[in-house]
C-alpha cells in the first residue's frame, strides 16, 4: 500500500511550510516521535519502562489517595523501592464493585498542577454497573497521540471524507439529522489538513443512516459493530453498498468474524477496529499487517490473567485486567475490566506491543420499537444512582412492547423511586414500552458462555 500525500496544518499565520503547530499539536508530535520508536522495542525493554512508570505511580498513589494508601500498605508496597514484576502480580485486582464502594476515597488528594484540568465520566463497561472516573488532561493528550497512531498505522488518507455514527455525535435540529464539519475534529485536525467530516447519532433510525450514508458516500465510517452490523443486513437485503466507502472503522463492542465476513462480502470493504474502554481509552489497536491488537504499552498495562491468575500464554483466554499508567487524579491499580480476551503470540510485523488475538463478551442487541424500526439501546444510567442505590442493571426486551429492567439494589425500591426509574428509561429509550422490574441479590446471572449483557433481546431476528 501506497502511502498518502498528507499535508501539516501550519497554525502561524504567514508560515505555510514548513508547518508550525499549535501547541497541543506540538505535543502530540514529540509524544508520536517516541511512539513510533518505543512500538518497535523488544516486550521486555518495554515492561522495565512500565515497571519504572507503575513505581512512580503507586508511590503517589500511597501517598495521595487513601483507598490506595490501605490497599497498597496491606499488600507490603512501600514507597522508594523499585518495582518487580513479583511485587506487581502480588497486588491485589480492583473491582468495579470495589470502585463504587471506595467512592471519592480513589480520588488523589494532591494532584500536581500539571495534570488539571481534569474530566469526570460515568461508564457502565460491559457489565452495567455504574462507576464514576476522573481522568487528567494528560490522559486526553495520549488518547490524542494513539488516535494519530491508529491513522497512521492504517495509513489513512485525511483528505477523504470521514462520516461517524456514535453515541455523543451533537443532534443538529430540523430534517437532516446530522452534523456536517469542515474538518475531522480534534486531533486529526490538530496536526493535518483535513476532508469534511459528518456526524449522527446511533439513536437515529437505521434504515436513516442507511439512506445518508448512500447519498453522501464518505470513504470512512467511524460506528460500533452492532450499528455496522444492522447497516450491512439492510443494505446487503436490497443489494446496494454505500459508494466510496474504502474502510469501516469500528469501536465500543466485539467484532466477531462473522460480522468481518459479511462487511467484506456486502460492502467489499475491511473492518479496522480498536479497543478501548471509557476508564482507560485505547487498550488495544489492531495491527496493520497481522490483524492482532496491539496493546498501548506506553499508555496502559494489558494483563490477561487465567483463572488462577497466572498470565495467560498465546491461544489462552481470560480476563482482562488494566492500570492506567499516568491517571494521577484516580488511578486505577490492576482493575478489572470484567472483560474477557484471547492472548496472542510475537508479531509478524515486528513490532514488540504484546498481543491479543480477539476481544470476546462485550455485544449488546438492538433496540426493537413497536414500528420494526432498530437502534442501539441508550437506556439513560448515568442518572440512575441519583434516583435509587442501584448496584447493577440489565434490560431483556421480551416483546416490540415489553421490556424487563433487571436491578441488583442496596434496598428494595419504593415504587415512587420505579415511577421515576421508569420516566428515565422511558425517555431514554424514546419509546414508552410497558416496564416490569425484577431484582436480583448480589449480581444478575451472566448468560451463556459466561456473557454479561447490558441490553438482551429475545425478539428473533426478522420477526
Ligand atoms: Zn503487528
Amino acid at each position: 500500500m501506497t502511502e498518502p500525500v498528507r499535508r501539516l496544518r501550519s497554525y502561524v499565520d504567514g508560515i505555510a511550510w514548513p508547518a508550525l503547530p499549535s501547541r497541543h499539536g506540538a505535543a502530540i508530535q514529540s509524544l508520536l516521535f517516541q511512539l513510533d520508536q518505543t512500538q518497535w522495542w523488544p516486550e521486555q525493554r518495554l515492561v522495565e519502562r512500565q515497571l519504572a512508570q507503575l513505581q512512580a505511580l503507586l508511590e503517589h498513589a500511597y501517598q495521595t489517595v487513601p483507598y490506595h494508601r490501605m490497599r497498597l500498605g496491606a499488600a507490603g508496597f512501600r514507597p522508594g523501592g523499585s518495582l518487580t514484576e513479583a511485587d506487581w502480580r502480588a497486588l491485589p485486582l480492583l473491582t468495579r464493585r470495589d470502585v463504587q464502594n471506595a467512592g471519592k476515597a480513589l480520588a488523589s488528594l494532591k494532584l500536581p498542577p500539571e495534570y488539571a484540568p481534569v474530566t469526570e465520566s460515568q461508564t457502565s463497561g460491559s457489565t452495567g454497573q455504574p462507576v464514576k472516573v476522573i481522568a487528567t488532561q494528560l490522559d486526553a493528550l495520549m488518547w490524542d497521540a494513539l488516535t494519530i497512531r491508529e491513522h497512521l498505522w492504517h495509513r489513512r488518507d485525511f483528505s477523504a471524507r470521514l462520516a461517524v455514527i456514535r453515541a455523543n455525535a451533537p443532534q443538529p435540529q430540523g430534517e437532516s439529522r446530522v452534523s456536517m464539519q469542515r474538518d475531522w475534529g480534534p486531533p486529526a485536525a490538530a496536526l493535518f489538513e483535513t476532508g469534511p467530516a459528518a456526524a449522527m447519532s446511533f439513536a437515529v433510525d437505521v434504515a436513516a443512516q442507511v439512506e445518508w450514508l448512500m447519498r453522501h458516500g464518505p470513504e470512512y465510517l467511524l460506528t460500533y459493530p452492532s450499528n455496522l452490523m444492522a447497516l450491512v443486513r439492510h443494505t446487503a437485503a436490497r443489494g446496494e453498498r454505500p459508494p466510496r466507502l474504502r474502510e469501516v472503522r469500528t469501536i465500543g463492542e466485539t467484532v466477531t468474524p462473522e460480522l468481518r465476513a459479511a462487511c467484506r462480502q456486502a460492502w467489499q470493504v475491511p473492518i479496522v477496529d480498536a479497543y478501548s474502554s471509557q476508564e482507560f481509552g485505547y487498550l488495544a489497536l489492531q495491527c496493520p499487517e497481522s490483524g492482532l491488537y496491539h496493546a498501548m504499552s506506553e499508555n496502559v498495562l494489558v494483563e490477561l490473567l487465567a483463572a488462577d491468575g497466572r498470565r495467560c500464554a498465546p491461544g489462552e483466554s481470560g480476563r482482562v485486567v488494566v492500570t492506567a499508567l499516568h491517571n494521577f487524579a484516580m488511578p486505577l491499580i490492576r482493575y478489572d475490566l470484567d472483560d474477557c480476551a484471547e492472548a496472542g503470540g510475537p508479531c509478524p510485523c515486528g513490532r514488540g506491543l504484546p498481543t491479543i488475538a480477539r476481544v470476546l463478551g462485550r455485544t449488546r442487541n438492538m433496540l426493537r420499537l413497536p414500528d420494526g424500526t432498530q437502534r442501539w439501546p441508550l437506556v439513560g444510567f448515568a442518572r440512575y444512582r441519583e434516583l435509587a442505590p442501584i448496584r447493577q442493571y440489565q434490560f431483556v426486551q421480551r416483546s416490540r412492547e415489553e421490556i424487563e429492567a433487571r436491578f441488583v439494589a442496596d434496598r428494595p425500591l419504593t415504587g415512587e423511586e420505579e415511577a421515576r426509574l421508569s420516566q428515565v428509561i422511558q425517555t431514554a429509550l424514546g419509546h414508552p414500552f410497558r416496564l416490569t422490574f425484577s431484582y436480583f441479590d448480589g449480581e444478575i446471572p451472566r448468560g451463556p458462555g459466561g456473557k454479561f449483557e447490558e441490553f438482551v433481546s429475545m425478539i428473533e431476528i426478522g420477526t
